[in-house]
């Protein structure tokens, strides 16, 4: 489930054309974070129905051959720490480079499973010069056309067939799992510690074997839940310059485990682009969402500052602004416990399922008041709807011409089932179905 591919190689092997073909019509989170590195992207992507994250690593703008020889290492570091699988990627118009042999030496001592994919094998011609890359000692490599894609399927095909398999029994099957995800400094450690001081019964402490998560169960005011974690996070980033992009990897990780996400918000700094591309991962993964604002504590208070704070935060996130905000210290503990409260409520709203009879004799009757726009003279005739027996909210219409029910419209039912049956901070679902 929770299966990270990374794209390693130099500058201008084609990187991010893969990476960009990979996520197409999938919109790519892109961490604009400044520094020696250019932006590093990372988004989902899926094949034959296998869903995992993509990370193209970049490439570096060089300096010198010194730094370029650090952060081709640094690069490589990331990928073998973070991922589960290694696309390592040449390119036959320049041939095999000494470059290239030392990260494939890198590559090689990590147990992941790494990918040799020759690139820029646009058509037959060039797969005899391909066969040069043999020297790096490997069984099979895979060429590939990142500029049209041919030869993707065949990559694909194996890098998923590799996934490890989870023979990892999940300890605690069945209840709430929740991540407190933030950037860095937010105060994530200092509510995991607040809520551990409030009861002090922590019961467990696990490592998943092969999914290198740490879940610890609390349980409080007649709530049991699973605060997971990631192993990674408890080790502090080796490279500082770096901090905001593990974070955020780490945030991936913990986030697919999880069904709720408390995503915390430095009250300080107000909400920026990081919070966004966090929410962003939470809503795309279709997980429940709480934001807590923290250190509340630090803020001068007016009459309006709440609701000032709590506007602009749903004037950024836009559309999906049905988001529960708590404003909390974590330090002096003010709402910790109603904060958990409410991530509780999330967690039961999202596996909420709604009778069949009841959704129909609700939405049936809103559809009629105000049906979908006719479109060239056409109506649109909404008969009948369920909600699918999946973890999160989704739901389907069936109705005569699907393709004529447009964004506005599927805006409207979903603002209509929130406002009949709840699901404040849940992601939902709207498809429209020939019936
Ligand atoms: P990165 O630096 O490794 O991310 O490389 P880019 O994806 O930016 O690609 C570098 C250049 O190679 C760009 O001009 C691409 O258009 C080109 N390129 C990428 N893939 C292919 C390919 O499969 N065939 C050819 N001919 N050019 C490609
Ligand atoms: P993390 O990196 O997200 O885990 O953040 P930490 O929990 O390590 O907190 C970073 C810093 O912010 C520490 O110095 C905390 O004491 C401080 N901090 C965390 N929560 C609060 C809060 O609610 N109020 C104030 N004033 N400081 C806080």
């Amino acid at each position: 489930m929770s299966n990270i591919v990374a794209i390693v190689g130099r500058p201008n092997v084609g990187k991010s054309t893969l990476f960009n073909r990979l996520l197409e019509r999938r919109e790519a989170i892109v961490d604009s974070t400044a520094g020696v590195t250019r932006d590093r992207h990372y988004g989902k992507s899926d094949w034959n129905g296998v869903d995992f994250t993509v990370i193209d690593t970049g490439g570096y703008d060089v300096g010198t051959e010194d730094i370029f020889e650090q952060e081709i290492r640094k690069q490589v570091q990331l990928a073998v720490d973070e991922a589960t699988s290694i696309i390592f990627m040449v390119n036959v118009e320049e041939g095999l480079t000494d470059t290239d042999q030392e990260i494939f030496e890198l590559l090689r001592k990590s147990n992941k499973p790494v990918y040799l994919v020759v690139n820029k094998v646009d058509s037959s011609k060039e797969e005899l010069p391909a066969t040069e890359f043999y020297q790096l000692g490997v069984e099979k490599y895979y060429t590939l056309s990142s500029a049209t894609g041919s030869g993707t399927g065949e990559l694909l095909d194996d890098v998923v067939n590799d996934f490890p398999t989870t023979d990892y029994k999940d300890p605690f099957e069945g209840l709430p799992k929740i991540t407190i995800a933030g950037r860095p400094n937010v105060g994530k450690s200092t509510l995991t510690n607040a809520l551990l001081d409030v009861e002090r019964n922590i019961v467990t402490d696990i490592a998943g074997t092969t999914r290198d998560s740490i879940q610890t169960l609390y349980n409080k005011f007649g709530h049991e839940f699973v605060l997971v974690d990631t192993a990674g996070m408890r080790r502090k980033a080796k490279v500082s310059e770096d901090l905001e992009f593990y974070s955020v990897m780490r945030s991936i990780r913990s986030i697919e485990y999880s069904d709720v996400v408390i995503l915390m918000v430095d009250a300080t700094l107000g909400w920026e682009s990081q919070d966004m591309n966090i929410f962003g991962l939470a809503q795309k993964n279709r997980k429940g969402i709480v934001i807590l604002v923290n250190k509340w504590d630090l803020v001068e208070k007016e009459t309006n500052t709440m609701r000032d704070f709590e506007a602009a935060i749903k004037h950024k996130i836009g559309q999906f602004s049905d988001i529960p905000i708590l404003f909390i210290s974590a330090l002096t503990k003010q709402r910790i416990l109603k904060a958990v409260e409410v991530a509780m409520e999330v967690y039961e709203d999202r596996k909420k399922k709604i009778k069949t009879s009841k959704l129909n004799e609700v939405m049936l009757p809103v559809f009629e008041a105000t049906p979908p726009p006719a479109i060239k003279g056409k109506y649109i005739k909404i008969k009948y709807c369920v909600q699918l027996p999946t973890p999160s909210p989704q739901f389907v219409f069936f109705c005569n011409l699907p393709q004529y029910v447009k964004e506005p419209y599927k805006r409207f039912t979903e603002n209509q089932l929130r406002k009949h049956f709840g699901f404040t901070g849940v992601p939902i679902e709207v498809y429209f179905r020939q019936k």
